[in-house]
C-alpha cells in the first residue's frame, strides 16, 4: 500500500449483531446480496415471498413487486409448488438446514439449470420463533454437466475395456446369478451372453465345486467388506466350458454394489496353455538330465574301456622305440616316435575326460572342506613346475565349506596350473589366491599376471576341448576349465573369469557359505 493510501480499518465481522466499519451493516448486506451471481430469497411461513434478490428474479424472470407477497404456487406447477412447501416446513421442524440439487427453468437464460440449495430457517429479530426459510440457491450446472460426462466417458472406458479383454471378466448378484458376461468369458466357456445370463453361477463351475463355492461364497459374502481385500487375491480354480470339459484357471473377485446391492466380478484367465506349457517345459528338462546322464555314463564307460587297449598300444610301441630303435633307419624311429607321443596325448586326453564324467557320475562325497588344506596339497602338486618357471604364489587364508575335497583340489589344481601354464614369456607367473565373503557364499579367486584372455571369449573356455591355443604352443586337451565348472556347479556355485587390471586374467567361483541354505547339487 502507498504511503499517501487512506487508511481504512477492516474490524473483524461477527454473527450475530455484527459491527463493520464499512456502515451500515444492512448496506453491506444488501450490497452483498445484489453482488452475488448465487440466488437467494427469504420466505415467510405462510410461504410468501419476503426478500429476493436480483439474481433470483432473473431466475423467475419478473421484477420484485412481482413476487414480493406472493408464493411458489403463483410460478410453478402445483407439484412442484407443493413438493417445496413439504421441504420447508421439514427445514422449519428440524431446525437443521438441508442441501438438495434442484432443476428450474431460468427465464432469464431461457434453458433449465440445476441449482444446489441450502434451506435453512431465520428467526424473528426478538427472539427464536422462527420467521421462515432462506434459501441461498448456487447454479451448478456446469460442474454436474462436466460430472455426467466425466461418468460417461469412464462408463465407456470401463464398457470397451470389459468388452475387448481377452480374460473372462464375469459379474454376479449376492445370490450368484449372472449379471455380465463379456466376450472373453463366451469365447473361454463357450456359452453366449444371452444364454448364461441371469442363470446361477453354478453352471460355469466343475460339479463338484458347486456345493463348496455356494457355501463358501455365501459364508465371505455374509463377512462384508473385511473380506474384500483377501477376495483380492489370485486362486486356482477350475472351469466348466460348455461342452463339459474343464479346465484351469486362475480368477481374482472382487466385491462391490451397485445401487446398494452387492456385486461380485471375477476376473478369470484360462491357463490350460500356459500348463501344458509348464509340463512341457518340465518333461523336456527331465528328458535333458536324463540324455546328460546317459551321456557322462557313456564318456565314463567309453573313456574307462578305452585305457586299456590304449595302454596295450602304448606299452608296446615303447617296446619297439627302446628294444629296436638302434636296428631301425631314421624314418622308421620318427614313425615310431610320432607313435609314442600320439598314444601318450590320447592317454592325457582320455585321463581328462574320466575325470570330467566322474564329476558327474560318480558320488560326491559331501563334507567339511578346510580349503587351507585343500590348496596345500595342490601347491605341493604343482611344486616341480612352480620351480621351472620360477613362479610366485601367495594365498590368502581360505575358509571352510561343504564339498567334496577331492573334486575342489581339481578345480584349484586346473586354475593354478593354468596360471602358471599360460604365462607370459620371460615374465615369472605371479599367483595370488584370495577369498572374499559375499552375502550367504564365499567369492574365490585366483588371479595371474599371465597373456590374459579375450572377453570375448570368456564363456567358452569352459566348454569342453575349448582351447584359444595351439598344441604347440601352449600343451592341454581343453578339459581342464569345464571340469572346474562342472565340481562348481555341482556344488551349487558359479565360475567365471574377468581380465585383471594390468596383465592376465582372475578366475572366481563361489561356494555357499557353511550353514547358508542348502545348495542344488546338495544331495548328490
Ligand atoms: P587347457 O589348459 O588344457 O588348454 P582349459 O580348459 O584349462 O584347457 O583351458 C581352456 C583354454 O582357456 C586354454 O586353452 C587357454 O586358451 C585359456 N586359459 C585358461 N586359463 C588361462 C589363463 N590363466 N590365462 C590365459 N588363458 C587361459
Amino acid at each position: 500500500m502507498g504511503p499517501g493510501a487512506p487508511q481504512q480499518v477492516l474490524e473483524p465481522v461477527a454473527a450475530p449483531g455484527w459491527r463493520t466499519s464499512l456502515g451500515d451493516p444492512v448496506a453491506v448486506l444488501s450490497h452483498i446480496l445484489a453482488a452475488t451471481p448465487d440466488a437467494i430469497f427469504a420466505k415467510d411461513m405462510q410461504g410468501r415471498f419476503v426478500l429476493v434478490n436480483q439474481a433470483f428474479l432473473e431466475v423467475l424472470g419478473r421484477p420484485a413487486d412481482e413476487v414480493l407477497g406472493r408464493t411458489d404456487a403463483d410460478f410453478l406447477p402445483p407439484a412442484v409448488a407443493a413438493a417445496l412447501r413439504t421441504r420447508d416446513a421439514a427445514v422449519v421442524m428440524s431446525g437443521t438446514p438441508t442441501q438438495r440439487e434442484e432443476t428450474f427453468f431460468h427465464a432469464r437464460l431461457g434453458e433449465r439449470r440445476t441449482f444446489l440449495c441450502t434451506t435453512s430457517v431465520w428467526r424473528q429479530q426478538d427472539g427464536t420463533e422462527p420467521g421462515g426459510v432462506i434459501v441461498h440457491a448456487a447454479d451448478v450446472t456446469d460442474r454436474v454437466q462436466a460430472t455426467a460426462e466425466l461418468r460417461r466417458s469412464s462408463e465407456a472406458m470401463y464398457s470397451g475395456i470389459v468388452a475387448l479383454a481377452s480374460d473372462a471378466i464375469i459379474t454376479t448378484d449376492e445370490h450368484q446369478n449372472i449379471l455380465l458376461f463379456n466376450r472373453g468369458a463366451e469365447e473361454i466357456f463357450g456359452y453366449s451372453a444371452a444364454e448364461v445370463l441371469g442363470a446361477p453361477l453354478d453352471t460355469l463351475l466343475p460339479e463338484p465345486a458347486r456345493e463348496a463355492h455356494r457355501t463358501k461364497h455365501m459364508r465371505e459374502f455374509a463377512q462384508g467388506a473385511a473380506h474384500a481385500r483377501r477376495m483380492a487375491e489370485r486362486l486356482q480354480v477350475q472351469g466348466r466350458r460348455k461342452n463339459g470339459e474343464l479346465f484351469p484357471a486362475e480368477v481374482t473377485v472382487s466385491r462391490s454394489s451397485s445401487a446398494g446391492a452387492p456385486r461380485f466380478s471375477a476376473i478369470l484367465r484360462d491357463v490350460t496353455e500356459r500348463r501344458r506349457l509348464e509340463e512341457e517345459m518340465e518333461r523336456q528338462r527331465e528328458e535333458l538330465a536324463r540324455s546328460n546322464t546317459e551321456l557322462e555314463q557313456f564318456a565314463y564307460v567309453a573313456s574307462h574301456d578305452l585305457q586299456e587297449p590304449l595302454r596295450a598300444v602304448a606299452a608296446h610301441t615303447q617296446l619297439l622305440q627302446e628294444r629296436y630303435g638302434s636296428h631301425l633307419d631314421d624314418r622308421a624311429r620318427r614313425h615310431i616316435g610320432h607313435a609314442v607321443e600320439g598314444a601318450r596325448r590320447m592317454q592325457g586326453l582320455i585321463n581328462d575326460l574320466l575325470a570330467l564324467s566322474r564329476v558327474g557320475t560318480h558320488q560326491r562325497e559331501s563334507t567339511r572342506v578346510d580349503l587351507n588344506a585343500v590348496l596345500g596339497d595342490v601347491i605341493r602338486a604343482l611344486d616341480l613346475s612352480a620351480q621351472e618357471c620360477e613362479a610366485m604364489l601367495r594365498c590368502a587364508p581360505l575358509p571352510e565349506v561343504e564339498g567334496d575335497a577331492v573334486q575342489l583340489s581339481h578345480v584349484f589344481l586346473n586354475l593354478i596350473g593354468n596360471a602358471l601354464k599360460f604365462h607370459r614369456p620371460d615374465v615369472a607367473p605371479k599367483v595370488t589366491v584370495r577369498a572374499e565373503r559375499g552375502g550367504d557364499e564365499w567369492v574365490i579367486s585366483v588371479q595371474d599376471n599371465g597373456i590374459g584372455i579375450d572377453p570375448a571369449f570368456s564363456d567358452r573356455i569352459f566348454e569342453v576341448f575349448k582351447r584359444l591355443h595351439t598344441r604347440e604352443e601352449y600343451p592341454g586337451t581343453g578339459i581342464g576349465l569345464s571340469i572346474c565348472k562342472k565340481v562348481i556347479d555341482r556344488h551349487g556355485g558359479r565360475i567365471w573369469v574377468e581380465p585383471a587390471p594390468d596383465h592376465g586374467s582372475i578366475f572366481r567361483f563361489t561356494l555357499p557359505a557353511v550353514g547358508a541354505a542348502a545348495h542344488p547339487g546338495g544331495d548328490r
